[in-house]
């Protein structure tokens, strides 16, 4: 077990993220995206609706002058060119995008997404002025082997490798237990604290403190409106990243809405 040893920043507002995978109808998005910007209040977390490339520009509409911010799900790596099917960073960003998802383990399992594009797609991000939430996280298999530390690291430095500290100053790193994910099994809150507090205190080890401290780590994996209060009270969740229950407006509403002590005095 890494023992919490947490500097908390007052860089590191809640940030609560939807992922809408591969979801929803033009009217669906603008339905939901609408019913999500009525529920945020003025003082919560940060928000973020990531969604699917074909609704960008109507959720951005619909949450236009609000807190509420629009991501994408993936990148390609590459500025424009011959990459049928792909979308690139600067394409987000021109259709409304201030964030975007990088590493998703459905893109590592489904669509062969290694750390090294994940490298790559991170600084096409960066340049574009995107805010990056990078995903990491180990299967089932890996924790049974007692092999979760050596995964999260591995995909961690990868990531990373060849930035600099200042460079990695606006990144969100999402930590997502593939086995926690779409599957109703949560991650107790302190088996998640405790990957927190690794990936905390590798970044300080491998990268730089000052940036380990500021940096934003959410949770996903099943999280619902009956278990983020749990998760927000411990000290090194900073937010989380939510797909299915992103899909429905006042459980997602509800989320944005945790109350945990620990998670309110964070919000100043
Ligand atoms: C996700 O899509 O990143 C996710 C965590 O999904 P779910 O909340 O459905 O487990």
């Amino acid at each position: 077990m890494e023992d919490s040893a947490v500097m908390t920043s007052p860089l590191r507002k809640p940030f609560i993220a939807g992922n809408w995978k591969m979801h929803l109808t033009l009217a669906e998005s603008l339905a939901l995206a609408k019913e999500v910007r009525s529920g945020c209040g003025q003082n919560g977390p940060d928000v973020a609706l990531c969604v699917p490339f074909t609704a960008i520009t109507v959720v951005a509409g619909a949450v236009q002058g609000s807190s509420v911010l629009v991501g994408g799900q993936d990148l390609h790596w590459e500025a424009q060119g011959a990459f049928t099917g792909e979308v690139s960073a600067r394409q987000l960003a021109d259709a409304g995008c201030r964030t975007v998802v990088i590493g998703h383990s459905e893109r590592r399992r489904c669509f062969g997404e290694t750390d090294e594009t994940v490298n790559k797609k991170l600084k096409a991000a960066l340049g574009a002025g995107l805010v990056p939430i990078v995903c990491v996280g180990e299967t089932l298999d890996e924790r049974e082997a007692q092999k979760t530390y050596r995964v999260i690291e591995t995909q961690v430095r990868g990531a990373f490798a060849g930035f600099s500290p200042a460079e990695l100053g606006t990144v969100v790193v999402a930590y997502e237990p593939v086995w926690a994910i779409g599957t109703g099994k949560t991650a107790a809150p302190a088996q998640a604290q405790d990957s927190h507090t690794f990936i905390r205190k590798l970044v300080a080890r491998a990268i730089d403190e000052k940036l380990a401290a500021g940096m934003r780590i959410l949770y996903g994996g099943s999280v619902k409106a009956d278990n983020i209060d749990s998760l927000m009270a411990e000290p090194d969740l900073d937010g989380a990243l939510v797909g299915g229950e992103s899909l429905k407006a006042a459980n997602f509403v509800r989320i944005i809405q945790f109350k945990t002590q620990a998670g309110m005095e964070r919000k100043a």
